[in-house]
């Protein structure tokens, strides 16, 4: 194992110069940290997806390629020595100048892998600049360019790691630069065997670090962000939301999979695999201290957190020849294997099924069932699709063992309309899907009554 932590710095906590500084403090105050992964500075990701979007839009490229000189140049004009940094970044811009232009000169629709390509800029500006700004504050850092370890397959928008191809790159050009310097590197991307640009997912920066922590063989993990931790649940929603000094890998993990912002759904797999500590905290506080996730945590209560996911789509299949039949479900899921269509919650009944559809990638939006998939469905049964939905998710432990608990939960819940329920085949999590207009009261109300008594 080595001696050495990864620190994760989000959108936020390197948003400007001010937030840049914050994290080079961290980082002074920290030796032990040897490698630092970075997201792009805030709206930075929002604004690739739009010119990626609308590469075929002369003027809103122009204007977003503006929006997006200003937030670096900002930063830039406030270091020392610009220069390099400067240098570097006129690059990348240059890359989306000619990429934008090309694809709309050759007409060529927006792709996922033209998508990956542009939005991979926004983590290769922040890097280029918070290693210039940690030189200048007098830590030996140096840029790398996490596409020669982070190898992944050809999933543009949602790629899945090669681990033992990142792990051996990582114990190639990596671990001994950690030695000498404070390692800079990006959070998000990566590269395909051909040297194609990857990326995870929306708010994959978390799961790259947790990643390159499990390459390097990383004594700990930290994920610094705008929140000093975990909170019982998004304290945007519920202002009484409390942090949450210590959880174990199992809660965090059904927090991040029910949608809980703070860490991206895959991040505690990397973690877990090799009893990586991690901790999240506030780089805009962080005397705040913040949330420990471990193996085990002390405590298990009942209760431990609520989560919330939007942009939820609901597919109800319903048939007659269900009814005491075999082999039905059988064939639904071979239709939904064969469009590679993964299904996220689950009931079905006498006559229906009702499913939702998995997230998303990085162009976001709400999942869609593809029309030939419908169209094969439709041979075998009613289909029903339905959008703006939520997920609710309430995590704990032993819940569904646990008497009361569901009377508790659905009696607080009696005046909203649930359209589906997830319950008992997990001790860790009980779940519902309701409208997306009335899902962020659903939460306070829960969070009134089960964790501010
Ligand atoms: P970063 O840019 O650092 O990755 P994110 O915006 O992705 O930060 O995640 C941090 C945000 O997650 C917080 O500002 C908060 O609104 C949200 N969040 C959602 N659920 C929780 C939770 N249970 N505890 C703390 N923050 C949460
Ligand atoms: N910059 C990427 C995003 O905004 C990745 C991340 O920040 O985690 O989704
Ligand atoms: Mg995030």
């Amino acid at each position: 194992m080595s001696t050495f932590n990864v620190a994760k710095f989000g959108g936020t906590s390197v948003a400007n110069f001010e937030a840049m500084s914050r994290c080079a403090s961290i980082i002074e105050s920290h030796p032990s940290t040897r490698l630092v992964v970075s997201s792009a500075c805030s709206g930075v990701t929002n604004l690739l997806v739009e010119l990626a979007n609308g590469v075929q839009e002369q003027e809103q490229r122009a204007a977003v390629l503006q929006k997006l000189a200003d937030i670096h140049e900002t930063i830039l004009a406030k270091l020392e020595n610009a220069a390099e940094a400067a240098e570097a970044a006129n690059e990348v811009y240059a890359i989306l100048d000619t990429v934008t232009s090309l694809a709309e000169a050759a007409s060529i629709q927006s792709s996922t892998k033209l998508t990956d390509h542009l939005v991979a800029c926004g983590e290769l500006m922040s890097t280029h600049i918070l290693a210039q700004l940690m030189r200048e504050r007098g830590i030996n850092a140096i840029r790398f360019d996490i596409r020669d370890v982070l190898k992944t397959d050809s999933n543009f928008g949602r790629a899945e790691p090669n681990l033992e191809q990142t792990a051996q790159q990582a114990k190639e050009r990596l671990i001994p630069l950690c030695q000498e310097y404070v390692v800079v590197t990006q959070g998000f991307i990566g590269s395909n065997e051909v040297g194609d640009t990857t990326t995870l997912g929306r708010g994959g920066s978390d799961y790259s670090a947790a990643l390159i922590a499990e390459a390097v063989e990383a004594s700990g993990l930290e994920i610094w962000t705008d929140v000093p931790g975990i909170y019982t649940t998004d304290p945007r929603i519920a202002p009484k939301a409390a942090p949450i000094p210590e959880i174990s890998f199992s809660e965090a993990s059904e927090m991040a999979n029910f949608g809980a912002k703070i860490l991206h759904p895959s991040t505690l797999v990397p973690a877990l695999r090799h009893d990586i500590p991690v901790f999240v905290g506030s780089s805009r506080e962080p005397e705040k201290g913040g949330t420990w996730i471990r193996h085990h945590a002390e405590t298990s209560p009942l209760y431990r957190a609520l989560a919330l996911r939007n942009n939820q789509t609901m597919v109800t299949l319903r048939s007659a020849k269900m009814f005491h039949a075999y082999g039905f479900l059988a064939k639904v899921f071979e239709i939904l294997a064969k469009h590679k269509i993964s299904v996220d919650l689950i009931t079905t009944s006498e006559i229906s099924v009702s499913l939702t559809l998995d997230q998303t990638d990085t162009c976001g939006g709400a999942p869609q069932l593809p029309q030939a998939a419908r169209e094969e469905l439709e041979e075998l049964c009613h289909v029903e699709v339905e959008h703006n939905l939520s997920v609710v998710a309430l995590i704990g432990n032993n819940m569904s063992s646990s008497k009361g608990s569901a009377k508790q939960v659905f009696g607080t819940l009696e005046d909203f309309n649930l359209r589906m329920i997830c319950y008992g085949a997990s001790q860790h999590n009980l779940c519902f899907l309701l409208h997306e207009s009335v899902a962020k009261q659903a939460i306070q109300r829960l969070h009134q009554e089960l964790f501010e008594q």
